[in-house]
């Protein structure tokens, strides 16, 4: 039930009197929080873990208030690429005959004996008691998605697009995104790819349509800042404060409270925790600008007794925590996400950056104009279906049929220049006009950001070098050093061998004017660590007692090291079960 803040605030009467008359039959703090919204089931966010949450709740009885910080709906999960690795025995696996089940996916995604190409255990920190809930409503979680809209793409599983998602059947589902408008783009897909291609979109439009449908209440533009407790820190949570626009508004909640907002990756104080290397140049996350990962739920979770959970996962070197770019020349460079001129966040976005298809078309160099790796090197990886083959449950051996590969052109992004800061810096993709008829490149506006200091051009590399300078370019680049890195790399093209960093056969010369430097940082991606969680999704404090009320899901939850979507959809639909279940405070 929604009471219009005025009111609450403006208006005697009535409304004022039968608000005096609960009031009183409230808790101390309760009462001296003015409540401007009351809800049974309040949920903080609108993506991944928060629709499904707020659709199980509603429909369990319960009336629900989604809160979320943007003006549009849908979080990281709609600019997703929807592909949705959730297994169990669903009826789309039964209906292609592959045999899957909860005990299986909870074997895999427990299993000790799993490492990856760069030796590390991928399941190793999962937290059993969350894989087991996991597990057990992965098909449910299926069910209750395509019973409320969303269509996945009519072909069997397959391994495409998930990642720490267990060895042994195919799971990934891909949510096809019909006639529902593409966030990227502002336009639905083509008639051809509506039913075929794999997007969040997809995912999530049907899910904002049914919960709309039955009667979810959104707050669009409530950003929470705080979630009270009866005393403070103590006690069952009772509401939340957010702010909107710069006014206070406080949402009382009769049953629980759920934390569903998305994760940590965008604020450098907190990621820096967990990996001190993370500083502000790493500015844009995949995802962003749609919307953002501030920590806000954790850090509210925190200043009410929650503690954090699974902590190793969020610096694992696995999986598409850090991002090689795929885009250069844009704040926002991830390879799965384009931001194109008709989206309605175009004018954050600025633009669309140069898709890379080669990288030996470019070379990377640090903020001192030095190269640092071979640039075709690739990123950390993480488990798939037959990721290790062959495969045997819990073997020692299984450790023995890993390639084994550094694939560390990340780490090597983010070493830093030696000048005793945090911190890779500003890394820059080189490269000629040669290159940009190679690409097909057009280096100009909308496609690259020269007004915000993500693009640079000259007709000399030393000049090149000079005119390079931005907030996070934290020394000047010396001019001679990229003339002589640049010049040491034709050399190299030249006898066909890379002395410094054995990128396979160097091919082209940087050598036709005018030249060019394209922001070519790593992309932050997932938050893997967060809120501590019971397997019913209760957030659980320091003294491992569940705070009485609150709940987390998704990537905001800590306790499974699992990339994306699957743990985040079912999570929130276990979250709003439970939720529902309490019992409503007067
Ligand atoms: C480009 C891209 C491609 C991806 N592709 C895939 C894929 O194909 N498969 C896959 O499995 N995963 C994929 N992922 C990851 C997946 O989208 C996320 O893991 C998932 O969406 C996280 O769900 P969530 O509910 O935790 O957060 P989100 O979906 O991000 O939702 C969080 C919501 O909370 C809101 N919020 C945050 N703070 C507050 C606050 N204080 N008050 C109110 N609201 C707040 C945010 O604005 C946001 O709307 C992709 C992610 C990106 C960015």
């Amino acid at each position: 039930m929604t009471v219009n803040r005025r009111d609450v605030l403006l208006k005697g009467g009535a409304t004022a009197a039968a608000l005096a008359t609960t009031a009183a039959a409230q808790p101390a703090a309760a009462q001296e929080t003015q409540w401007h919204h009351t809800a049974d089931v309040v949920v903080i966010g609108s993506g991944a873990a928060g629709l499904p949450a707020a659709i199980v709740a509603k429909e369990a009885g319960s009336s629900v208030i989604v809160v979320e910080a943007q003006p549009h709906v849908g979080g990281h999960a709609r600019c997703s690429g929807g592909n949705l690795p959730l297994g169990g025995g669903n009826s789309i696996q039964k209906k292609y005959g592959i045999e899957d089940s909860p005990d299986l996916v909870f074997k895999d995604l427990t299993d000790w004996s799993v490492v990856q190409p760069n030796g590390f255990p991928d399941y190793r920190y999962n937290d059993h008691e969350i894989i087991r809930a996991f597990a057990d409503n992965s098909a449910p979680t299926v069910e209750f998605l395509l019973a409320h809209g969303v269509v996945f793409v009519d072909k069997p599983p397959d391994r495409r697009g998930g990642s720490s998602v267990g060895n042994s059947v195919l799971r990934t589902l891909h949510c096809a995104p019909m006639d529902w408008p593409l966030i990227q783009t502002g336009a639905p897909a083509s008639p051809a790819n509506r039913t075929t291609m794999s997007t969040g979109n997809g995912l999530m439009q049907p899910l904002d349509a049914a919960a709309r449908r039955i009667g979810v209440e959104y707050l669009l533009e409530h950003k929470m800042t705080k979630i009270h407790r009866e005393n403070g820190t103590s006690g069952r949570v009772i509401g939340i404060t957010a702010d909107n626009k710069g006014t206070v508004v406080n949402i009382r909640a009769r049953k629980a409270v759920i934390i569903a907002t998305g994760g940590s990756t965008g604020n450098v104080n907190f990621r820096r925790m967990f990996d001190p290397r993370l500083t502000e140049e790493y500015c844009g996350l995949a995802g962003m600008p749609y919307s953002d990962q501030d920590a806000s739920g954790e850090i509210a979770g925190m200043a009410v007794g929650a503690a954090l959970w699974g902590l190793y996962n969020q610096t694992a070197e696995t999986g598409s925590s850090l991002t090689k770019p795929g885009q250069i020349g844009t704040q926002y460079g991830y390879v799965n996400l384009r931001w194109m001129p008709g989206s309605p966040v175009f004018s954050k976005a600025r633009a669309t950056g140069l898709r890379v298809s080669d990288w030996q078309n470019v070379i990377t160099v640090n903020m001192l104009g030095k190269r640092f790796y071979d640039e075709t090197g690739r990123q950390f990886t993480a488990n798939a279906y037959k990721g290790i083959d062959p495969y045997s449950h819990g073997s020692y051996l299984n450790a023995k049929n890993v390639r084994f590969d550094p694939n560390n052109w990340i780490n090597a992004a983010m070493a830093g220049i030696g000048d005793g800061k945090n911190g890779g810096g500003a890394v820059w993709a080189i490269f000629d006009s040669a290159a940009v008829e190679r690409e097909k490149w057009d280096p100009k506006p909308p496609n690259v950001d020269i007004e915000g200091g993500f693009f640079f051009s000259a007709d000399t590399i030393p000049e090149l070098a000079k005119k390079i300078a931005m907030k996070y370019q934290r020394v000047p680049m010396p001019p001679q050093n990229l003339a002589r890195t640049v010049g040491d790399y034709n050399s190299y093209v030249d006898v066909g061998r890379d002395f410094d960093f054995g990128k396979p056969r160097p091919l082209y010369t940087i050598a036709k004017p005018p030249f060019y430097a394209a922001w070519a940082v790593p992309v932050l991606h997932d938050t893997r660590a967060g809120l501590r969680i019971n397997g019913r999704c209760q957030v659980v404090d320091m003294n491992g007692e569940t705070i009485p009320g609150l709940y987390c899901g998704g990537e905001s939850a800590g306790g499974f090291g699992m990339h994306g979507l699957p743990r985040c959809t079912c999570q929130g639909y276990i979250a709003g079960k439970n939720a529902a279940a309490e019992t409503a405070r007067a």
